[in-house]
């Protein structure tokens, strides 16, 4: 059979350790058999990274917003521990950190769902989604140590030399100080961006934060979200059936346990780092969560919530041939194929796309696949290493 074409080109970032193998590994064996591959190349590997002081994060950020669409491989973060591994220059920052204030916007995160892995609580039925914001709060904080008594204020100069400020605290004694900041404009994207998903998919939205403690941040966030959906969005949600509605993140919390899934639950950068590990570990696996980061303009950028799985790539480097499950990496590609199908009016691309996300999941639902699955599905499961996990689930793609 010919190769599928593709008109246009994705930009592929290819990362580190453990899914660096995997990376190759999907290309050979699911990828290239079937498609002619068009990708702008950038190897966002730590010792590239280091090697380009960090500029190939920059260019591959900048290629994603010309081109629309990418799939990024997971990458390291450095550490302390990684500075002297790689002797690395410098102790580079977090590329998806580079990436996401580049091109804004928020990542949308759901689990992959199979009928054979059972969800923790009970009542879910239905994936959920998480939409992080991407930007500001905490991941852009400045942080300072009080060395003693004294007093802190919070002051915002303005171009014209007007200033507001506010006191923080009279420090009796040493102590700690954070300065946070978000935009307006960041936050007005973030709303668009879940409204828009949440009609492109069909699905609710519910977006939680602190209003009642945050009175001017948080309560921003509420109002802006409002404004929003009232004025763009509410006549859409309404013709399909679909609501939108905040409340009290607590509330959210206990809410989202009793509830079937099956919608998007909206949160800021922080809240939505931390609830999307405990929505997708409650559904199974680290492993089998998908990413995608989409900006205002709408640029859509592809990947694996989870790491570089270092312990597995360990292993590797010993001669083991490992069962690290690829199925997140697989899903960041076939979206990313999906999505430039869609963009292009390729619909053998889109159809190539979704015969293999229907293999991936016939070939875990008759009991093949890695490690961490069979653990989960008992002594029904047939381990499989990567590798014979890939080539069962080529076995299945039916074009
Ligand atoms: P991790 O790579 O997600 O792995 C943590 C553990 O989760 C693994 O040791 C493994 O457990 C399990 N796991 C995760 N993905 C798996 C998969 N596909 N198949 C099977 N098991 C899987 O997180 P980490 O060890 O904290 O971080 C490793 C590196 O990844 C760090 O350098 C970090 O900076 C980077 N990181 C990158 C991204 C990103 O690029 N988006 C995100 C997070 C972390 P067992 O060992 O028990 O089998
Ligand atoms: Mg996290």
């Amino acid at each position: 059979m010919p190769k599928i074409i593709m008109q246009n080109p994705i930009v592929e970032m290819d990362g580190d350790e453990m899914t660096r193998i995997l990376w190759q590994q999907i290309k050979d064996e699911l990828l290239s058999p079937f498609v002619e591959l068009n990708t702008e190349y950038y190897d966002l590997g730590l010792k590239h990274r280091d090697e380009t002081d960090d500029q190939v994060t920059v260019d591959a950020a900048l290629a994603t917003k010309r081109l629309g669409v990418a799939v990024k491989c997971a990458t390291i973060t450095p550490n302390a521990q990684r500075v002297e591994e790689y002797s690395l220059k410098q102790m580079w920052k977090s590329p998806n950190g580079t990436i996401r204030a580049i091109l804004d916007g928020t990542v949308f995160r759901a689990p992959i769902t199979v009928s054979n892995i059972k969800p923790a609580v009970r009542t879910w039925q239905r994936p959920i989604t998480i939409a992080r914001h991407a930007y500001g709060d905490v991941y852009k904080s400045v942080e300072l140590a009080a060395p003693g008594p004294g007093r802190a204020e919070l002051i915002f100069t303005g171009e014209d030399g007007v200033t507001k400020s506010t006191v923080i605290h009279d420090f009796k004694g040493p102590g700690l100080l954070q300065g946070m900041h978000n935009t307006e404009a960041s936050i007005r994207a973030f709303a668009h961006s879940c409204f828009r998903f949440a009609l492109d998919t069909q699905q609710d939205v519910w977006f939680s934060a602190k209003d009642t403690i945050s009175k001017t941040y948080d309560q921003s966030f509420k109002l802006i979200f409002q404004e929003i959906f009232d004025k763009d969005y509410k006549a859409a949600f309404e013709e399909k059936g679909l609501t939108y509605f905040y409340t009290l993140i607590d509330d959210a919390v206990a809410r989202v346990i009793r509830s079937e899934g099956g919608f998007i639950w909206a949160l800021k950068n922080y809240d939505g780092d931390v609830m999307s590990d405990m929505v997708s570990t409650a559904f199974g696996s680290l492993a089998m969560m998908t990413s995608v980061l989409v900006s205002p303009d709408g640029v859509y950028e592809y990947e694996a919530a989870h790491g570089t799985v270092t312990r597995h790539y360990y292993r590797y480097l010993k001669g083991e041939e490992t069962s690290t499950n690829p199925m997140a990496t697989i899903f960041a590609w076939t979206g990313a194929l999906a999505k430039r199908g869609e963009m292009d009016g390729n619909k053998a691309l889109c159809d190539f796309a979704a015969a293999l996300e229907a293999a991936c999941l016939k070939t875990v639902e008759e009991g093949y696949v890695t490690g961490d699955l069979a653990a989960l599905i008992g002594p029904s499961a047939t381990k499989l290493t990567s590798l014979q996990f890939l080539r069962a689930i080529r076995e299945r793609i039916q074009l």
